[in-house]
């Protein structure tokens, strides 16, 4: 389950916002997950559920926002979307692509309540 290690580098990261924002409590987390992230959201706002007992970010609510794929044809070049893989270029039909966006999870947004 890659998601626990996965949750417990995002409170690193969000432990620090929350520090420089002076938050006592913070009521929501909004999380940009690609679609090829590879992970569960279930299992992530599992994860985050038991990782945050009895710190500021206990009972915050979790919003996994997806993020599609966005991939370069490596045949004609075209930059496009795609809401999962295989990946097909809509120009040429090509399923050689480079991925430029989209494996990624990330802090998009904290809200909570100053001290
Ligand atoms: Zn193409």
């Amino acid at each position: 389950m890659h998601e626990l290690a996965l949750v417990q580098e995002m409170l690193v990261i969000l432990e620090r916002v929350a520090a420089e924002h002076r938050l006592k409590k913070v009521t929501s987390v909004t999380v940009k997950m690609g679609v090829l992230a590879n992970v569960i959201p279930e299992t992530i706002a599992f994860a985050f559920e038991a990782l945050t007992r009895g710190t500021v970010f206990e009972g915050a609510a979790l919003i996994l926002e997806e993020v599609p794929v966005e991939a370069s044809c490596q045949d004609c070049g075209r930059q496009y979307t795609s809401s999962g893989t295989p990946l097909w270029c809509p120009e040429c039909g090509s399923n050689r692509a480079m991925v430029l966006a989209g494996t990624e999870l990330t802090v998009a947004n904290l809200v909570g309540e100053e001290q």
